[in-house]
């Protein structure tokens, strides 16, 4: 009798509790009937349900609406879309979209207003996640980590460089070893020069790797192979050996961390994939010796042959068009018209862009690229630019059009041009990655999932699960219909805590 009892009240509960369960919440928020796109099995799916939020976790996501008692927020999301954080997995925080460090020293001002709207900027564009590759400035990282509002962000700690490469090699001969006393030298290459009084030891790759994650707290490493800017420049450093670079990946590996390659041409990514590197942190632009191809449009047989083994071998791609792109709109006196750009720089920043000292950075382009752009007007320079830009398009379908494993980076700000300008850089990026041909669905999951795989980040990040980081993204319209969708952005939640977008904008008072 008493267990008939008992198994007829838990009956009755368990019919009550599959009919409203009652979840209790502190600090929390509710987002209800919302359309939910998230990644499943590797493909984005599209669900109306709703979300629950505790702190900073995701604590539920449901078809049926679940009573929630407690403290919380509610966000009617009938008219909705929501999606996971996006991931940008190339910046560098230490460097500022339009200024130099000379311009810094003199204008203080602008830069603090800058790293103050920075992290902001970052979020205005969904962007909850960075990765900075190259954290040769730990100060500012530190600082932008104690700000309140800022996107939640990873380093791969200082760039590895190998002895008198082409980073080692900008400085005299004495002074390369003071200026990176942290260098991996490369024990194959018959040309690598230690000092007597240096300790071998400490520059294995043993030693550098356990350096970075242990010293630097980085999830991954980056390095270089840069063989002369499409033949611009004669080469006159060294170049890794592909026998230092599978010990730094072997190594890395067995830390459970992996290696990005700062490879843009041909040679640099066939031997990244021949030394088993995880990530290309460039696209393809240089198809070899500029002169020879600049006119050519048609993808060589070889490079296409490598790029389908680079696609198969799912090795992260990070296509990075902005790179040359924004090189190209430094010529464009219509740039710093664009009207989303307001939102992500400081006012005083941009009018000091609109003087003549803000356009320095077509001087040094023109400087750096001399034998190529002299004598030409600033749209015969873009006309030129636009045949490199070409290339990495060119490139950027084949991996798509071939299930190549993308990931989304933007290498923001490269040489510090104001065309690549914090968040607003990744949504032109990503227009551009739209209107070649890749698909919105391989963008959204480039920007998500991938990046989250290629960096060991999936327990937390990359998708709508419980328990992962309540990094999430509240648009207007869908992002697997239309690409302008990113700049509907509506509200982003990052670690559990809800912002209107507008009080992101650097106009915002
Ligand atoms: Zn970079």
């Amino acid at each position: 009798m008493r267990i008939l009892k008992l198994s007829l009240l838990l009956a009755i509960l368990c019919v009550s509790c599959q009919k409203e369960a009652i979840v209790f919440v502190e600090n929390g928020i509710s987002i209800e009937n919302v359309t939910i796109l998230t990644p499943k099995n590797g493909k984005y799916s599209s669900v109306k349900g709703n979300i629950i939020i505790e702190n900073d976790k995701i604590i539920s996501i449901s078809e049926n609406q679940k009573t929630i008692k407690g403290s919380f927020k509610t966000i009617d999301g009938s008219s909705k879309y929501i999606i996971p954080g996006l991931i940008d997995s190339h910046v560098h925080l230490a460097s500022i979209a339009g200024m130099n460090w000379k311009h810094i020293q003199k204008y203080p001002e602008f830069s603090e207003a800058y790293f103050n709207q920075l992290p902001k900027s970052y979020l205005y564009y969904g962007y909850t996640t960075l990765i900075d590759v190259n954290n040769y400035n730990p100060k500012i990282i530190n600082s932008l980590l104690e700000k309140e509002i800022r996107p939640d962000i990873f380093t791969c700690g200082e760039q590895v460089v190998i002895d008198h490469d082409l980073m080692m090699n900008e400085y005299e001969d004495d002074k390369r070893f003071d200026a990176y006393p942290n260098f991996l030298h490369d024990e194959y290459n018959e040309n690598s020069r230690l000092d007597d009084s240096m300790d071998v030891n400490e520059h294995t790759p043993k030693a550098i790797v356990s350096r970075i994650v242990e010293e630097n707290g980085g999830i991954c490493i980056k390095t270089l192979y840069e063989d002369g800017f499409g033949g611009t420049e004669d080469l006159t450093w060294e170049l890794p050996s592909k026998n230092i670079i599978k010990d730094v990946v072997a190594e890395a590996h067995s830390q459970n961390i992996p290696v990005l390659l700062h490879a843009n041409g041909y040679e640099a990514q066939k031997f990244g994939m021949e030394t088993g590197v995880d990530i290309l942190a460039h696209g393809m632009w240089h198809w070899g010796n500029l002169q020879e191809y600049l006119n050519i449009s048609e993808l060589p047989q070889t490079h296409r042959e490598l790029l389908i083994e680079i696609a198969k071998q799912k090795i992260g791609y990070q296509p990075t068009i902005r790179v040359v792109g924004g090189q190209k709109d430094v010529f464009d006196s219509s740039f710093l018209n664009n009207k989303n750009l307001p939102h992500v720089l400081p006012r005083e920043l941009l009018n000091w862009l609109n003087t003549e000292e803000g356009h320095w950075q077509e001087q040094n382009i023109k400087k750096y690229a001399k034998g190529f752009v002299d004598g030409l007007s600033n749209e015969e320079i873009m006309v030129l630019m636009q045949k490199v830009v070409d290339k990495v398009e060119i490139v950027t379908k084949e991996l798509a059009d071939n299930d190549a494993n993308l990931i989304f980076g933007t290498d923001t700000p490269a040489a510090n041009t104001h065309t690549m300008p914090p968040g607003l850089n990744g949504y032109i990026e990503m227009q551009k990655w739209s209107q070649i041909g890749v698909s919105l669905e391989q963008i959204l999951m480039a920007a998500t999932m991938n990046n989250a795989k290629a960096f060991n980040l999936e327990s937390k990040y990359g998708s709508i699960d419980i328990n992962k980081i309540a990094n999430l993204i509240l648009l207007d319209k869908n992002p697997l219909e239309a690409i302008e969708a990113y700049n509907t952005i509506d509200k982003i939640i990052i670690r559990g805590q809800l912002i209107d977008r507008k009080n992101l904008s650097a106009t915002y008072r």
